[in-house]
């Protein structure tokens, strides 16, 4: 008998095992139908011997103390401050625009925050209200970078125009007047020094968890005795997709070793225009590792797969609506995630749903905090930027 059901062992299911397991004392099954944890933040050694992230490159950046501090009882980490640059008109130029890559991209000598400002108000078109992806980037910096560095990259990753999609979606990146080339603007900029699966397993390691993978729910959910399910699947599968298929892109990736130390001078290079790939990731710029070859993954984005995005549209989020209001229904199930709630989340941002989750629903059942000591060897709480505490 167990107290919880956990479906999917990715940052949602671990989160919530965890904290029912180790801290509320409480009997855990953790299934999940891959035949690994971690969900979309797995990585692994190749075959020559490099860390790589199976589905794509994640990189843990977040403004929560609380979450930072909560994920640093299970890794340490190594600091890491992302950058990215796009492949246009045969350069490469740095990603969030910034002061940089004006200059590069119209051969301009900008030199202060205030020429960059003049220079996006020239250009910028006036919009009454800020609805879709093409309005958010059109109205701040104009037509012409818009047309470089996103038109086509989102018509490739989404397989829609930005002017079909919620405005949430292009407005994940930034535009800066000054030199500052950060992906991230986050206070906590980190990777798990031993990667995330290391850190997933110390999660789940604990005598209350029973952990299963390779196996669906739905295979063992009638053989298994539980007092309520925390489930991190998408949800229009909870309910055999009754009101119709909830869109979620996927991706294929395409994963490689090549026999040089580097490919390209940053983890990640966008091709907004060229190639069927949006991007490549070389991954011992994210971990640090010393390897004398290098291992490297293209990203095609595809309508069929596995599930990877959200896809933020009117018609998605109303459907997304009809879905959520049949999974309040359910009393014994609780959804979580960035599946399972249909929500364009990161990492961090799921952390902090499933430790909200458990915190409500331990106050709605009276569960007594069973403070068990933590982990022996757990890692003591890295310190924190001044500006945090
Ligand atoms: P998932 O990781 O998808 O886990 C859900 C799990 O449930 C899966 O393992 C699945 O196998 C399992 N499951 C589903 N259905 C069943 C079933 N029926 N039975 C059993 N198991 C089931 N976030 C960042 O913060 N930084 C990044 O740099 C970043 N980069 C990303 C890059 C890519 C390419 C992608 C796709 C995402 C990225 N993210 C990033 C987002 C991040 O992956 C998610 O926020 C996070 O992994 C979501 O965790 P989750 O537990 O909600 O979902
Ligand atoms: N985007 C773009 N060009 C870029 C980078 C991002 O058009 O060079 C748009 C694109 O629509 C993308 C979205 O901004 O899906 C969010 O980018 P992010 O890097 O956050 O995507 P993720 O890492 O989640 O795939």
């Amino acid at each position: 008998m167990f107290d919880y059901l956990v479906v999917g062992a990715g940052f949602a299911g671990a989160v919530a095992a965890e904290r029912m397991a180790r801290f509320y004392g409480l009997r855990v099954l953790v299934v999940d139908r891959r035949a690994h944890v971690g969900g979309n933040a797995y990585d692994h050694y190749d075959e020559a011997g490099v860390l790589v992230h199976r589905y794509g490159p994640h990189i843990f950046h977040t403004n929560s103390r609380q979450v930072f501090q909560y994920l640093s009882q299970f890794t340490s980490w190594r600091e890491y401050e992302h950058r990215v640059l796009a492949s246009v008109d045969g350069k490469l130029v740095p990603v969030p625009i910034n002061l940089d890559t004006v200059n590069l991209l119209y051969d301009l000598n900008l030199s202060s925050e205030e020429e960059v400002e003049t220079y996006f108000a020239e250009r910028a078109e006036h919009r009454i209200s800020i609805r879709t992806s093409e309005d958010v980037v059109v109205s701040r910096v104009g037509r012409d970078l818009y047309e470089k560095l996103f038109r086509n990259y989102t018509r490739k990753q989404w397989g829609k125009d930005p002017s079909e999609l919620d405005a949430q979606v292009t407005a994940r990146i930034p535009v800066r007047t000054n030199r500052d080339d950060r992906y991230f603007a986050d206070l906590y900029q980190a990777m798990p020094r031993h990667g995330y699966t290391r850190m997933f397993e110390n999660m789940l390691d604990h005598p209350n968890i029973t952990l299963v993978t390779g196996t669906d729910f739905r295979d063992v959910v009638r053989d298994v005795e539980y007092g309520a399910m925390i489930y991190s699947g998408p949800v229009d599968e909870f309910f055999d997709c009754r009101f119709g298929k909830l869109p979620y892109r996927s991706l294929r990736f395409s994963h490689e070793t090549l026999d040089m130390e580097f490919l390209q001078p940053v983890a990640v290079v966008n091709y907004p225009n060229e190639h069927a790939y949006t991007r490549i990731t070389e991954f011992k710029h994210l971990t640090g590792q010393s390897h004398r070859q290098t291992s490297i993954v293209y990203e095609y984005p595809a309508a069929e797969g596995d599930p990877y995005y959200p896809v933020p549209t009117p018609e998605n989020g109303a459907l997304y609506k009809r879905y959520a209001e049949l999974a309040k229904s359910q009393s014994r199930v609780h959804f979580v995630g960035r599946l399972a709630t249909y929500k364009y989340y990161n990492m961090d941002q799921v952390v902090a749903q499933a430790l909200t989750l458990c915190k409500q629903l331990a106050e709605a059942s009276d569960f007594v905090a069973a403070p068990l000591p933590s982990r022996k060897e757990v890692v003591s709480v890295p310190a924190l930027p001044a500006a945090a505490v």
